[in-house]
Parts: structure tokens; sequence; C-alpha cells
């Protein structure tokens, strides 16, 4: 039995606790690995020896920073094969779409690699006559990352390439469902040239999760996750003294108006909904088409669609799988469950993905893409994030009554408007509620140089991730008013307010 252990100081170390959880591959159900889950004294000394390499790591130029995560990029590159492999066998997504992973969270890395730039902080010269203020981007010190197990590349990669540019030492505590992924970057960290503890890797769950968040050692904790464990992060982090960005759980619509080009707008929805078996933040799950006709014919058009979808394994000689299987046992029965919700509730279930034939999918945890129409506000399977292949048709007499639809909705990570009305775009853009919107853009992923992040109960914080929000959050400012005179030349006491 593989068991994987957790990465200390440059090295990997065996777990003490006795406690494992196990690791399955999706695709065929077996069993693949156990997962050793850190004990509280175990993550406290994970982070004692972030806390002292951050005393030499936080003086390291951000020059020569940046020159280590040139090496990683490089090294993840040369593997990038190999960590794509990794990460379909743990989480089921299709090969293709796990180098896309990878490609994402490596743009965060060339991003980082301008920490230079990126660190400089501001400067005013003559303030006051004969004063220079400057600001001081400083790292905080201990960040802790606790990540999902649907981007085990790439949402780590959203956090540690900043935390550690900036000068920061990190603790990544994985998704304990597919930790082998950010277990490898720790090895490609350290070949890369990391020193020793700038960056571990603590697996576990709800016990390790619990020290990061209230050891005060720790300065910063950045979350991704679903909404329940986001606010409890914030909640207990934040009471703590911690700086912390949570993001949350997802429910994206996307809007097809009357004018919209029909072809485009179910290519981009077949991939959005159905792409990575729909456990993505950013899936739609939600087509909101304006208009009885705009609705039948992308109904028919989406029920067409449906019937090619491939749906198998994510490594395969020849051309990928369209989609893969879900991630557990477990979340299958969910998905399935909800299906049956949706039924109950009095949605018209178009495509049943239980009732697929799947053929070469043994006991894994696969499912058909499935369609709904007729799903109102107040069904659950409107109102809750299902994370698997369902999508749902909620028809919209007008766009005013699409936008307040989604602008009811709890929550707000990412939406898109498929027309070819620029007005209309213009409108959605300015009155929609929601952290990250497309124009004609099904998954509006924002590119590392901006930052990622929605609104309402999708984040807890102010600060979204990478970008430059992610250097404002993995740095602390100081800002320094100095001034040198040339002598003590004159009385210089002063009782009234400094006004430069
Ligand atoms: P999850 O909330 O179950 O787990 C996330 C992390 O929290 C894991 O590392 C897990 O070990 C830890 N955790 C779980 N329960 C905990 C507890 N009680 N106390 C402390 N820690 C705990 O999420 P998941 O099922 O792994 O991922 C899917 C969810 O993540 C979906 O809701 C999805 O929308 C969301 N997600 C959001 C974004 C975004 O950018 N907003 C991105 C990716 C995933």
């Amino acid at each position: 039995m593989n068991t994987i252990q957790h990465y200390l100081n440059g090295a990997l170390t065996e777990g003490q606790s006795g406690r494992f959880a196990t690791v399955y591959n999706p695709a065929t159900g077996e069993q693949s690995a156990q997962v050793a889950l850190a004990s509280a004294d175990e993550t406290r000394q994970a982070i004692g020896i972030a806390d002292e390499a951050f005393k030499r790591w936080s003086r390291v130029t951000p020059l020569r920073r940046a020159r280590i995560l040139f090496r990683f990029k490089a090294l993840v590159e040369e593997h990038a094969d190999e960590l794509a492999r990794l990460i379909s066998s743990e989480h089921g997504k299709v090969f293709s779409d796990a180098k896309g992973e990878l490609t994402r969270g490596l743009e965060v890395v060339e991003f980082a690699c301008g920490i230079p730039h990126l660190q400089k902080g501001e400067h005013s010269m003559n303030v006051g006559t004969g004063v220079d203020s400057y600001s001081l981007m400083q790292p905080v010190g201990v960040c802790a990352g606790i990540s999902p197990f649907n981007f085990p590349a790439m949402v780590p990669m959203w956090m540690f390439p900043i935390a550690l540019a900036c000068g920061n030492t990190f603790i990544m505590k994985p998704s304990e469902k597919d930790p082998s992924t950010p277990m490898r970057l720790a090895e490609l960290l350290t070949e890369a040239g990391l020193p020793e503890g700038v960056f571990n890797v603590v697996n576990g769950d709800k016990e390790s999760v619990d020290v990061l968040l209230t050891d005060e050692r720790v300065q910063a904790v950045s979350f991704v996750g679903s909404t329940p464990i986001a606010e409890y992060i914030y909640a207990t982090a934040s009471q703590h003294g911690k700086r912390v960005q949570a993001l949350g759980g997802a429910k994206n619509h996307m809007v097809i108006m009357p004018d919209a080009d029909l072809d485009q707008a179910v290519d981009a929805l077949m991939g959005a909904a159905y792409g990575s078996a729909g456990e993505r933040c950013m899936a739609i799950s939600v087509a909101v088409p304006v208009g009885e006709e705009t609705a039948n014919r992308l109904r028919e058009k989406l029920v067409e669609k449906l019937g090619t979808l491939r749906v198998g394994p994510g490594l395969v000689d020849g051309p990928d799988n369209d989609m893969g299987p879900l991630i557990t046992a477990d979340h299958l029965d969910k998905v399935r469950d909800y299906i049956g919700v949706g039924v109950e509730e009095g949605a018209e279930l178009v495509v049943d993905g239980r009732e697929a034939q799947l053929e070469g999918t043994g006991q894994g945890y696969f499912i058909g893409g499935t369609l709904f129409d007729h799903v109102k506000p107040g069904m659950r399977i409107h109102s809750e994030e299902i994370f698997g292949p369902v999508l749902a048709i909620s028809r919209a007499e007008s766009f005013d009554d699409a936008v307040a639809m989604i602008n009811d909705h709890e929550f707000g990570n990412g939406t898109a408007i498929f027309t070819r009305d620029g007005d209309a775009a213009r409108q959605y853009c300015e009155q929609i509620q929601v952290g990250m919107v497309g124009v004609n853009v099904p998954i509006p992923v924002p590119m590392a140089f901006h930052s990622f992040g929605g609104w309402k109960r999708s984040l807890f914080g102010p600060l979204h991730m990478h970008g430059s929000d992610g250097v404002r959050f993995y740095t602390r400012m100081k800002t320094i008013t100095q001034r040198w005179p040339s002598g003590i030349r004159e009385e210089t006491n002063s009782f009234t307010m400094p006004t430069h």
C-alpha cells in the first residue's frame, strides 16, 4: 500500500498519528493509496519549521527568490505529462484538462517571477519640505493554504508562488482526496533550489486545519473549498487575528440573449457545464435563455449535443474523453440524489445521466451528462451547488428577469452573457452582482496578472486570489516618513499637529 506522507523541511516525512484517509482512483473505484492525517502536534511542528525558515527566507532578495521560481517553472513544464497523469489518476479529470489546470497554475508562477517589480512599494519625495515618504511591502510570515479536491495543482498554485515570492514561508494542506500532486510540486520546489522549510505540505483533515487557523505563528490563511467550510475558516482564523481569504462554492448562470449565436453558445455551454464532470467552481450550472423561442431552440441543440458527450476514464490511449468520473462514490450518490430531488420538485428531466449507457467505465464513479428544463428559483437544484454534470435551464422572460434571478442568488462567483448586442453586454457587466463576468466567454477565469474571486457567499474576505490582490494579501505595508535634517540649526520642538 502506497502511503502518502508529509513534506517538511525539504524532505518526505513519515506521519506519526496513525490516522489515514483512503485515496481512490475514481476511474476504477479502487483504492490507490492512503494518506497520512497529521495530528495537531505534527501540524504545530510544521509551523515551527516554517517559522524558523522565515527568518532567513524573508531576507533573501526578491531577485533571488524569483530565480528559484523561474527554475521551478521550467521543472513543472519538464514534468507536465507526469503531473497531469498524477492529477488524473486521483481526481479523474481527462488528461488534456489536467494539463490545462497545470498551465493555469504555471501562469501564476510566471506572474510571481516578476516579484522584484511587484513588491516595489511607493515613494514620494518632498511630502513636506525635506521630508520623503515611502512604503515597504514586507512579507507577513508563515502562511497557510487549504485547498479543495477539484484543482489539486492549480488552486495550490494560486497561493504559494506569490506567497513565497513575497518572502513568506508556507504550509500547504491539500485535499485529502487527491494529495499527491502538491507533494510532487513540493519536491520540484526543492529541486529548483528552494531552501528547506520554506514550503511544507501537511496532509490532514479538520484536526490539522484547526491548528493552522488558531496557532499564533500563522499570519495568513488562504482557503478554497465549499461555502460552509469557507465561512468557518474565515470566522475562526479572523478571530485569531489572521488575515484570511476564503473562497467558497458557486452556482454560475449563463444568460443567452435572443440575438446570441446559438451554436457558439451551445458549444460553450457543453464545455462549461460538463467539462471536468461539472466539478469546477466556475462551471456553468444554470443556462438562462431569454424568451421562449431562445429557450426552445437552446434546449433542442443541447439535447442533440448531449447525445455525443463522451464519458469515460481520464487516462486513455487515443483521443481524450470529454469528461471523466466524479471524485468519490459518496459524491456520485449525492449527484444522483440531486437529480431525484429535481424531479420531485417538478423540474422537467430532459436527459437523465443516471440512465446513460457508459462503456468501459467498470466500477468507476461515472454518471452521464444531465439536463433539466423549467428549473425555477426556490427549487433546491437551482439554489444549491450540485458540483456534478447537471445543467439546469431556467427560463427568463426578459433581460431584467435574468439579471434579477442571478442577483437574488446566494452565490456570486462567475457568470456569462452570450449576445451580439454591446449595449446588453455593457448593462450586464454593470448590473450583475457577481465577481467574474464573461461576455461571450463561458468560463471567465481571470489571468494570473488579474485577480480571481467571487462576490456574496462565494468569497469571505476583502482580497481575491493572485494578481495585485495576491501580492497585497501576502505582504504587510509599512510606510516610512523620513527627514534628514542637515543638522540641528534651530529650535525644533513643536507641540502642534504635524502638517509637514
Ligand atoms: P471542502 O470544503 O469539502 O474541502 C476543502 C478543504 O477544506 C479540504 O482541504 C478539506 O480537507 C478541508 N476541510 C473540509 N472540512 C473541513 C472542516 N470541517 N474543517 C476544516 N477543514 C475542512 O471542498 P471540496 O469538496 O474539496 O471542494 C469543492 C468545493 O470547493 C465546491 O464547493 C467548489 O465550488 C469549491 N471551490 C471553489 C473555488 C472558488 O474559487 N470559489 C474553487 C475551487 C473549488
